[in-house]
């Protein structure tokens, strides 16, 4: 007998018979013998219209009331799901991140898992009920509901998987694995039966959003076995695992692409000690990300030119708080630009092959896309480019690569 956990996405739970599919497939695990805590999703499209009604009652507003807002979504399938389950002869029940608990920090919006407690859930499961967790919430200090970012279901599984020492954390999703690119937009890319932990945690971050950066990091530290698979079609899916378990290595095994940018440039920003610090203080306070940063050489010595990217999530909320600072930074103009993609190619073959990152900008040149900032870490390098030029890179890099399926 083993003891996994599920996890099924918003459009494996977009509608009543998806969900009575995911209770048959639940099923299916009970009896193989295996004891199962399920994760699901709100039903697609659902967090993203209650994150909307947030921001047509205010564009600003207060996070911890967006997380009560948008925590809503997946207490409606945990109840649906559990009723589908009872139907079919098990015994099931629906639990609230507060009721499990799974207690997070206060960075509402965005928040961290800190412990899981599991007692209570594993002697039910060891009764043979099935437990159907709501994924991406929580409960923050002061006993207010936290969300745990977006795609954050995939962390609340495999977080869960290592509280309750699952053997598997399935994540069942709308394609049937990772692809060396997202299949939706380039037809050829192909499925890897493996990829390391570290390269799916550098796809992630830098936007494959078949898994939440989190998760990934999570599955790595706890050392849980991740397979991403369909919930549609019975298909072999990927195993997310160490670097040891896989044979052949390829120089690049993905690219990604991520829309959630937005650039910005602060125009002549005094050029003196203490300057970054003074920007990105005050963003790092109002908990905004930065990722790329590019600062231009100074020609007179006073002023230099300091561009930026943020999620465009975050951009009102980082254009203010620059407003908020201009007298200390005494800049003369601020431009935001949310026209903006960001692609990254990634592979552990770049720590010992040159030339990637060349190959990179000539396929860009040859095709006419202008690079408007680079950055690179050990195993990635990801440059930002107009967002209509998205396709068309990814396609060109692709093949440059020599990713395309045969
Ligand atoms: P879920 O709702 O199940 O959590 P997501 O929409 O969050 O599903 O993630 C699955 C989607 O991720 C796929 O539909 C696909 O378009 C996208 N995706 C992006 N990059 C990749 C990749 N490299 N491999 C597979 N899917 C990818
Ligand atoms: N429902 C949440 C979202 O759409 C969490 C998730 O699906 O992972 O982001
Ligand atoms: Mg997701």
């Amino acid at each position: 007998m083993a003891r996994i956990v599920m996890k099924f996405g918003g459009t494996s739970v977009g509608d009543i018979d998806r969900i009575k599919n995911v209770a048959k497939r639940v099923k299916r695990e009970v009896e193989a013998g295996n004891e199962v805590a399920v994760v699901v999703s709100a039903m697609s499209g659902v967090t993203n219209q209650l994150v909307d009604w947030c921001k047509q009652m205010a564009p600003l507003h207060d996070q911890k009331e967006y997380d009560t807002v948008v925590a809503t979504g997946e207490q409606v399938t945990t109840g649906l799901l559990a009723i589908g389950l009872q139907e079919l002869g098990l015994k099931a029940r629906s639990w609230t991140g507060w009721q499990v608990p799974i207690r997070t920090d206060s960075t509402h919006g965005k928040a961290r898992i800190d412990s899981i407690d599991t007692p209570e859930m594993l002697a039910d499961m060891a009764e043979g009920v099935v437990a159907v967790v709501a994924g991406f919430q929580g409960i923050a200090p002061g006993n207010r509901i936290a969300t745990l970012g977006r795609g954050g279901s995939d962390t609340s599984a495999v977080a869960l998987a290592a509280a309750l020492k699952a053997d598997r954390c399935d994540i069942y999703t709308d394609v049937d694995g990772v692809y060396t690119t997202d299949p939706r937009i380039v037809t050829k890319a192909k499925k890897l039966d493996k990829i390391t932990y570290e390269e799916m945690l550098e796809l992630a971050s830098v936007g494959a959003k078949v898994l939440q950066t989190r998760s990934v990091e999570m599955a790595m530290k706890h050392h849980v076995r991740v397979q991403v698979l369909s919930s549609f079609v019975d298909a072999p899916g990927t195993l997310v695992c160490d670097e040891d378990e896989i044979v052949e290595k390829e120089l690049v095994s993905g690219i990604a692409y991520s829309r959630d940018e937005a650039k910005i440039t602060l125009v002549r920003v005094s050029d003196r000690p203490g300057v970054a610090a003074a920007i990105f203080g005050p963003l790092a306070e109002a908990a905004v990300n930065v990722d790329m940063i590019v600062q231009n050489v100074s020609e007179d010595g006073k002023s230099t030119d300091l561009t930026f990217t943020v999620g465009r999530a975050d951009l009102d909320r980082a254009r203010k708080v620059i407003e908020d600072h201009k007298a200390t930074l005494a800049y003369e103009g601020l431009i935001c630009d949310a026209n903006v993609v960001k692609v990254s190619v990634v592979g552990v073959g770049m720590r010992s092959h040159a030339g990637i990152a060349q190959k990179m900008f000539q396929t860009l040149a040859s095709e006419g896309i202008n690079i408007q900032v680079i950055s690179t870490s050990e195993i990635k390098i990801s440059v930002l480019i107009e967002e209509k030029y998205t396709e068309l890179a990814l396609r060109a890099l692709h093949t440059a690569y020599g990713l395309d399926a045969a």
